[in-house]
């Protein structure tokens, strides 16, 4: 597939972001994660040119041979599930934006005091409680910030939600509104927790309205994926 039609395509997705925040009134500077998954490394190379700077993937083994592939310098987001043996591989993103158990937490803790240098990372919240997904709920996330705190080694700088797909407009704001709260939680907590990851190809819109600073965009940038 030609991604030729990318940079258009960027456009008008960085036209609607603008407009949304107008509307939202949170004022907030959006980032557009491309998400890559399934795609091959020109997407990435596609996105590099049209300007974008993100690039979020879901399985590890997936991005690291993409990374050496695309060899342009996108930051790189973790936008999956990760499993606690695979934290190492976490040296070459910018960002793990999935950190979805106590767990996962405890060993990217372990991971960046190795290392010397904190891990930036995301807490997960489920906001809609689907069994599918991962992270944690809004009841427990108080307790869960307190114990951040006492987590050297990672620096958690916002929050990452997913809204259940197809959710009605009124679904979708209360989700990502508990998310921002969830973000407030964090920050009262004493973590810098300034991102709020959320909104996809089919909701970025209302998700920038709620106050979203990072956008992870598949579909409406690469078209349909790859199976
Ligand atoms: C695949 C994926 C996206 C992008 O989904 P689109 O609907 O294609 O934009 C966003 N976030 C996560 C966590 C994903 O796995």
């Amino acid at each position: 597939m030609s991604f030729s039609d990318l940079p258009g395509r960027l456009a008008e997705v960085l036209g609607r972001i603008d407009d949304a925040v107008g509307r939202g009134g949170f004022a907030q500077q959006v980032r557009v994660v491309a998400v890559t998954k399934t795609h091959g490394p020109e997407a990435v190379r596609a996105a590099w040119e049209a300007g974008v700077r993100d690039v979020g993937e879901n399985r590890v083994q997936e991005a690291l041979a993409k990374m050496e592939e695309a060899s342009v310098p996108v930051a790189w987001h973790m936008i999956g599930h990760l499993q606690r043996n695979k934290v190492q591989a976490m040296d070459r993103f910018a960002l793990v934006e999935s950190v979805d158990s106590a767990r996962l937490a405890e060993a990217l803790s372990a991971h960046g005091v190795e290392r010397g240098r904190a891990v930036d990372v995301l807490v997960q919240v489920n906001v809609s409680g689907e069994r599918s997904k991962g992270g944690f709920s809004p009841a427990e996330l108080p307790a869960e910030a307190e114990r951040f705190t006492r987590r050297p080694g990672v620096r958690v700088s916002g929050v990452m939600t997913m809204a259940p797909l197809g959710a009605s407009e009124a679904v979708l704001r209360t989700i990502f509104g508990e998310a921002r709260s969830a973000r407030a939680v964090l920050a009262a907590a004493g973590h810098p927790a300034s991102d709020l990851s959320m909104g996809m190809s089919s909701d970025y819109e209302i998700a920038v309205e709620e106050g979203a600073t990072m956008v992870r965009l598949g579909t409406i940038l690469f078209g349909a994926r790859h199976a």
